[in-house]
């Protein structure tokens, strides 16, 4: 009888560990294992999960463990997706285990269940009373009911409500206990309707619904529209996997027609059988929006933050067996199990919310750069005011470029006014906050029955508590930043810990009179338009205003309405609304951004004035944007307000083509935090020498150690590296020399990596 050989597997597990392990595979298990297989492997004296990744031929060492269960009856990766995963744990500086985690929804993990799925509607929970009040009651609720406390805080957590046995699942409070929750008057039971219950299965044969057969509906396209989608269209013959993805930058303001021409390939897509995502920030992917791919697509799933694990599973399932063909969703969706991928719109490609702040911080477009390209998928990146990093691919050929130069309709671009606020100051203007030409336009807007948005990048009444006297600044004891004053609250508060104390009369450092605030935030713009608008109503909407369930919504309604004539905001209010009586933005300080330690600065002002100025003129009464700030002659300020966007980026590259930074150079960022201040230094200067040492430094410049700019956060100190390289592997290769250290130790010290940074703080 021949000799049964024992069969060997390369897991990964989610653990700081750079090397895969090896198993012995049990024979019972053997028939149900494949590439990518969750399973129980025993790692030092525990349990842990792991993910199958291979079937090597002969195991690194002969001293092998045995795989203990095979946990899910068909693998939740498939080969592709793992060596994605792999390529971002490369790229990003984590441990491939780490990537797989972050490519699976926590409930797919959890393997949640959801039992009664074919039924049209389930019991579910929420809360009626306020998120504050509850907050409040809750520490009561920890000494007397544990349970139902829990099951509070679990709802706290979600903006909709929860399936009674999922809330019961979460929290370990039993039914008992919600019903006593009901009795106390804090959540209600009502009728959730299933979402999943309404897929529809796939059609067997491609045009079998008519929906799915293109150029069935929606309008007849524009010449522009028509060239941006045959260009999308000859990207996507061919298809199979090529050396480097096919990527079409769409560059057109914001209703010039984008989502149209998306809806357009996703219908080509379909009728060739395979499917599409479709990723949107966070914040865009409003009812509205789906509701516009839903009304042409018969199959959609929704992948989006607020979703309760159940929901989540649903979806994630939905789009496994190929229910739904088209996935719309945030950031994550980009690794939506899609089968036969053929198309990867990235909409407003330039936004910040798509890069991941925890690890592994990867950036939804570079992710969905490397699912394309293992897919044979075709990327549109969609954006008014593309990244530097895009712009630049394109102008050298790497990606393709559509322009959609023309709102539909042909609506003209607002006329944009810069106002120098230190004119406003010699001519004897007190205050900044409204110049003179803001408030004489303001006043005709409102006299015609029309309405005005004043944005404000920063949410509180002022952002310093300081004393005249000595110049002292209230700061957060935990953080190394001043506190932000809230008047209602009467309140001094962190905006980066939550820290919140009341705030001193007098001066805690040279005993003087009285502290006073400095500098303007959107609660007080929202007092004093009372004073300079009398008769006309305001409303606030940031992120202190818009807490609780259908505010925002409520909100945006008596807009809507008329109800409100004046809407103030953070950049809540700078993205997507879409009322045609708004005649006249506002924007109080463009400075806020300017002037932030980030080389992206400018950058970033330029998107977002463009942005806010995009909320106007939107009807047939046109409209008008004033620009506020100090610095009137900056070209980000004065490019933006001639809505030119060409004109900004080529200066802007110039700049950081002088500097060496992206898209001319990489950069990594190294953090390091801990409680002990000359601990953390110590630590910083170790590794600085070590990668001084060992990379190549030619190549590779490291820079400090020095303080972040944000020394202090949360009793945490702070000391950051950069590396900076005109090479991408150059750079890989002299961050691979830090896996041997451990990103965290005992003493509590953490090591961030951050590859491509967007944060600076
Ligand atoms: P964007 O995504 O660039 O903001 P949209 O695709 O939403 O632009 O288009 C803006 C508006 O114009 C939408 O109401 C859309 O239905 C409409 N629209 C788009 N393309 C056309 C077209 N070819 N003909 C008529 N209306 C169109
Ligand atoms: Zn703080």
């Amino acid at each position: 009888m021949a000799e049964v050989y024992p069969n060997f597997v390369e897991v990964v597990v989610n653990a700081p560990l750079y090397k895969t392990l090896y198993y012995k595979v049990p024979d019972t298990l053997m028939p149900v294992l494949r590439i990518g297989s969750r399973v129980k492997v025993p790692l030092g004296h525990r349990l842990v999960d792991g993910y199958c990744v291979g079937f090597p031929d002969s195991p690194a060492a002969m001293e092998l463990k045995e795989i203990k269960e095979v946990l899910d009856r068909q693998p939740l990766l498939g080969e592709k997706m793992l060596r994605i995963t792999r390529e971002i744990a490369q790229y990003y500086q984590c441990t491939w285990g780490e990537a797989v985690e972050a490519a699976l929804p926590f409930a797919v993990k959890k393997g949640l269940k959801w039992q009664g799925h074919s039924r049209q509607t389930f019991k579910a929970l929420r809360l009626i009373k306020d998120k504050d009040t509850v907050l409040k009651t809750l520490e009561e609720f920890k000494k007397k009911a544990p349970r139902q406390a829990s099951a509070l805080e679990v709802l706290l957590k979600s903006n909709n409500g929860i399936p009674l046995r999922e809330l019961s699942q979460q929290s370990g409070c039993k039914l008992g206990g919600l019903k006593e929750l009901v009795r106390k008057g804090f959540v209600e039971i009502y009728d959730q309707p299933n979402v999943g219950a309404g897929f529809t299965p796939a059609p067997s044969g491609i045009f079998a619904d008519e929906k799915l057969s293109p150029a069935s509906c929606g309008p007849e396209l524009t010449p522009e529209q028509e060239q941006a989608l045959s260009l999308i269209r000859k990207l996507s013959v061919g298809a199979g996997v090529k050396p480097a993805p096919s990527v079409v930058l769409l560059q057109g303001v914001t209703g010039s027609g984008k989502t149209e021409v998306y809806l357009r390939a996703i219908e080509e897509v379909l009728a060739m059988g395979r499917g599409a995502i479709v990723l949107v920030p966070e914040i865009s992917l409003t009812p509205q929006a789906v509701e516009r791919f839903s009304a042409r697509f018969d199959n959609v799933a929704v992948l989006h933050s607020n979703l309760t694990g159940a929901e989540r599973y649903r979806q994630w399932q939905a789009i496994r067996e190929g229910k739904a063909r088209v996935v719309i969703g945030a950031r994550s969706a980009v690794f939506a199990p899609v089968e036969n991928l053929g198309l990867i719109v990235v909409d407003e490609e330039h936004e910040v919310t798509y890069k991941q702040d925890t690890s592994p911080r990867y950036h939804a477009r570079e992710v969905a750069l490397m699912r394309a390209r293992e897919e044979g998928a075709t990327v549109i990146l969609g954006s008014a005011t593309p990244s530097l990093e895009t712009y630049f691919n394109a102008l050298m050929g790497r990606y393709q470029r559509a322009i959609l130069s023309q709102r539909i309709g042909h609506r003209p671009m607002p006329k944009v006014e810069i106002v120098d606020l230190r004119e406003e100051f010699h001519k004897g203007r007190r205050t900044t906050l409204v110049s003179r030409k803001l408030e004489l336009y303001m006043k005709d807007c409102l006299a015609r029955g029309e309405q005005a948005l004043l944005f404000l990048n920063r949410r509180g009444f002022s952002p310093f508590v300081s004393c005249m006297r000595c110049g002292y600044v209230l700061r957060c004891k935990r953080c190394d930043i001043p506190l932000t004053y809230h008047k209602k609250r009467h309140s001094a508060l962190c905006h980066y810990c939550s820290f919140e104390a009341e705030p001193p009369e007098g001066c805690p450092e040279c005993a003087g009179a009285k502290m006073n605030y400095f500098g303007l935030g959107t609660e007080r713009i929202e007092e004093e338009l009372a004073h300079y608008f009398p008769g006309y109503k305001a409303l606030r909407m940031d992120s202190d205003t818009m807490k609780g369930r259908g505010v925002h919504e409520k909100a945006l309604k008596a807009f809507e309405k008329g109800e409100v004539q004046i809407l103030v905001g953070t950049q809540m209010i700078a993205k997507g609304l879409d009322f045609p009586n708004v005649t006249l933005v506002g924007v109080i300080s463009a400075d806020t951004i300017l002037n932030m330690p980030d080389f992206r600065a400018c950058e970033r002002t330029f998107q977002l004035l463009a942005q806010v100025a995009g909320r106007t003129g939107r009807g047939p009464k046109g409209g008008k944007v004033v620009i506020q700030t100090f610095s009137p002659k900056q070209y980000a300020i004065v490019k933006a307000a001639a809505h030119d966007y060409e004109g900004f980026a080529d200066r802007e590259l110039e700049y950081r083509r002088e500097l060496g930074y992206p898209p001319f150079g990489y950069m990594a960022r190294i953090v390091l935090v801990g409680r002990k201040a000359e601990g953390v230094l110590d630590k910083a200067q170790k590794l600085a020498n070590m990668l001084r040492e060992k990379a190549n430094t030619q190549k590779v410049e490291v820079v400090g150690p020095a303080p972040a700019p944000i020394p202090k956060i949360k009793n945490q100190f702070r000391w950051q590296l950069s590396l900076r390289s005109p090479q991408k592997e150059a750079l890989q290769s002299a961050l691979g020399i830090l896996q041997g250290v451990p990103k965290s130790n005992r003493g509590g010290m953490r090591i961030i990596v951050d590859v491509d940074p967007y944060s600076m703080l």
